[in-house]
């Protein structure tokens, strides 16, 4: 299953932006993150670089990490995904602009806030998940003690851990020594 590129780039996205406070603490804290974090996907438009619009993407965060969290309720997910995108206002257009020289859609008007542009994304996004009955690929890291998500790209859906904190590789040498402990 292929995912349009910006469908899969805004998932991404959202899941950085989730695990922005869930891996080292608030990693979007100040001005600064919240910069490099929008240009590292290529965010464009509105800027207002004040706390309110700051308060805004944390806002949106903690309601995308609620979105996460239900994902194994397709009924629930849908709701919210609908309230995003009624919040947000959004109305599609395509665009292409040089941070994104392909086709793509954009949400919201450029004048619209930041949190609103990015919510508008996310949440269409989302809704392409939902509509081809993927919604499965929505998911929180299998590490105990980690709470980072993921959405999960990979062909046969079989990624469990996230790509923060190498948690994989951590699980692998954890069950390792399990079976050397019980084998001695
Ligand atoms: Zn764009
Ligand atoms: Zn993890």
């Amino acid at each position: 299953m292929n995912f349009t590129h910006d469908t899969e780039l805004t998932l991404r996205a959202a899941c950085v932006l989730i695990n922005s406070d869930r891996v080292q603490g608030e990693q979007l804290g100040d001005m600064a993150a919240l910069d490099e974090y929008l240009d590292g996907f290529g965010w464009t438009g509105r800027r207002d670089r004040d706390d309110a619009e700051l308060t805004a993407v944390h806002r949106l965060r903690e309601r995308l990490g609620k979105i996460w969290a239900a994902a194994d309720d397709e009924e629930r997910t849908v709701g919210q995904v609908n309230a995003l995108l009624s919040d947000t206002r959004a109305s599609p257009w395509l665009t292409r602009h040089p941070e994104m020289p392909e086709w793509h859609l954009h949400l919201a008007s450029i004048h619209d806030p930041l949190w609103q542009r990015m919510g508008a994304e996310m949440a269409m996004a989302l809704a392409d998940l939902i509509r081809a009955g993927e919604l499965r690929r929505l998911k929180t890291c299998a590490a105990p003690d980690c709470e980072a998500v993921l959405v999960d790209l990979s062909r046969n859906r079989s990624r469990m851990f996230c790509d923060t904190g190498n948690c994989g590789n951590r699980q692998h040498v954890a069950a390792y020594r399990e079976r050397r402990a019980k084998d001695s």
